[in-house]
């Protein structure tokens, strides 16, 4: 059973490489069977063939090139430049019979095969493993008559059931290890196709309803505004409404923009005193509407490094939030602290506080407490900035006293220093 025994030697190595070539195939994520990828480690492994083939005697070399020929030919579709590659490959042991009855048998084979792969590919996976097995046994009958025919083994039993036998098995469960791999991955990228359709339903849904409202309380404004007897005063009163109501739209905008888009788009010098202050003016009416009060005490030096606006977005989030949790007035603290390598920013609020859970929830998208006001959509575009300039939050809050948000970020001098080394 010396050709029996070479031949299984011969299809765990195969089994071998096919199981790296699949591994590695698939983490980098581009697993389809391309023709150049697939031509590559066909030919690696018709190499190996050659090099572990079984010659008794000089005239006849026994080997598995044919399950290669097969598994390539049907499923890449490369079967014309296998059976190339196996007849030049061959040619290197020497003009002779075997060399002949390579050509006899592969090059009809090559044909076959090529004809072949645009109808493989319409068969369904169980079938296609059929084809393939089937392919190989008639692969195997042939290659056993004209063996007979050209040079007769001497151990006849044993090439008979090693021809007949072992690459229909070789080419079944390779076939079936490729299909395998596929059909996981296509579910895989189902998923990910039915998630994103799903969060772009979800946004089309929060978009009308967040937008929509708005928009149509500005509108009715507008037509307020059409009045020509209108008191200077009152006219006074729908425009700051109306700007009110644009701006409540454009803040939903600008969060969803910035939430498909985390990544940063500028990265410049970010003066952390000087974008804090920006963002305190713009919620400063918002503060005295509810009797909030301000208090700041900024670090003198301090930049880090990032896109401008996403962290007055940023900020402006996390302000505002604390403004709205304190509805019958409070305190809040805005503090940064420098050191050479971190630059950390706390803004407190003596407001309603968290509870656990709302602490645990916190950052969801469409986590809100605040009923038809809230969208849910800022703490989520918070942490989604903060982790595209490679900080940090940390979050502590007690009901009823309060919150405090810590912040930390790279200092900008650290992450020079970092670049040049
Ligand atoms: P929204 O403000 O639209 O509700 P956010 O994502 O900005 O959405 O905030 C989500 C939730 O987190 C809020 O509804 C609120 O319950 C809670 N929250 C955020 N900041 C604070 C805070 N400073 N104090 C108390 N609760 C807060
Ligand atoms: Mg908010």
């Amino acid at each position: 059973m010396e050709i029996t025994k070479h031949f299984f030697f011969n299809l765990s190595l195969l089994v071998i490489i096919l199981f790296f070539v699949l591994v590695w195939a698939e983490k980098s994520s581009k697993f389809r069977f391309s023709k150049g990828y697939s031509l590559f480690w066909s030919i690696i492994m018709l190499w190996i063939c050659f090099q572990f083939s079984y010659e008794p005697d000089p005239h006849f070399t026994y080997d598995l090139r044919m399950i290669l020929v097969i598994i390539g030919g049907l499923y890449a579709g490369i079967g014309l430049e296998l059976v190339a590659a196996v007849i030049i490959m061959r040619g290197f042991y020497g003009i002779e019979p075997g060399f002949y009855t390579t050509i006899l048998l592969y090059l009809p084979l090559g044909i076959i095969l090529w004809k072949l792969y645009p109808w493989f590919w319409k068969q369904p996976p169980r079938k296609r493993i059929h084809v393939a097995v089937i392919s190989s046994m008639i692969i195997s009958v042939l290659t056993v008559i004209t063996m007979e025919i050209a040079i007769p083994p001497q151990n006849r039993f044993d090439a008979w059931f090693a021809y007949l036998i072992i690459p229909p098995l070789g080419v079944g469960m390779i076939s079936y290890v490729i299909e395998f791999a596929k059909r996981n991955l296509d579910i895989r990228e189902n998923l990910v196709r039915t998630e994103k359709l799903e969060a772009v339903e979800q946004m089309g849904a929060a978009i009308s309803h967040e937008i929509r409202n708005p928009l149509t309380a500005a509108i009715g404004f507008v037509q307020l505004l059409q009045e020509q007897k209108l008191p200077p005063r009152k006219r006074q009163e729908y425009l700051t409404i109306v700007k009110a109501e644009l701006e409540s739209a454009e803040q939903v905008i600008q969060n969803y923009l910035t939430f498909s888009k985390p990544a940063l788009d500028i990265i410049e010098e970010i003066n952390v005193k000087k974008e804090l202050m920006q963002v305190m003016n713009i919620l400063k009416p918002t503060a005295n509407q509810n009797s909030v009060e301000f208090n700041s005490d900024f670090a003198l030096l301090g930049s880090i490094k990032g896109d401008r606006q996403k962290f007055h977005q940023c900020f402006l989030n996390v302000i505002k939030n604390a403004i709205e949790a304190m509805p019958r007035g409070g305190q809040l603290y805005i503090e940064t602290q420098y050191s050479s390598s971190h630059i950390t920013i706390e803004i407190k609020d003596t407001g309603i506080g968290m509870t656990e859970e709302q602490l645990q929830r916190l950052g969801e998208p469409y986590y809100s407490t605040k009923g038809p006001k809230g969208t849910g959509l800022g703490m989520m575009v918070v942490f989604s900035i903060v982790r595209a300039m490679e900080g940090s939050v940390k979050v502590k809050s007690e009901l009823n006293k309060g919150t405090v948000f810590t912040f930390s970020f790279p200092s900008y001098k650290a992450d020079l220093r970092k670049n040049e080394a």
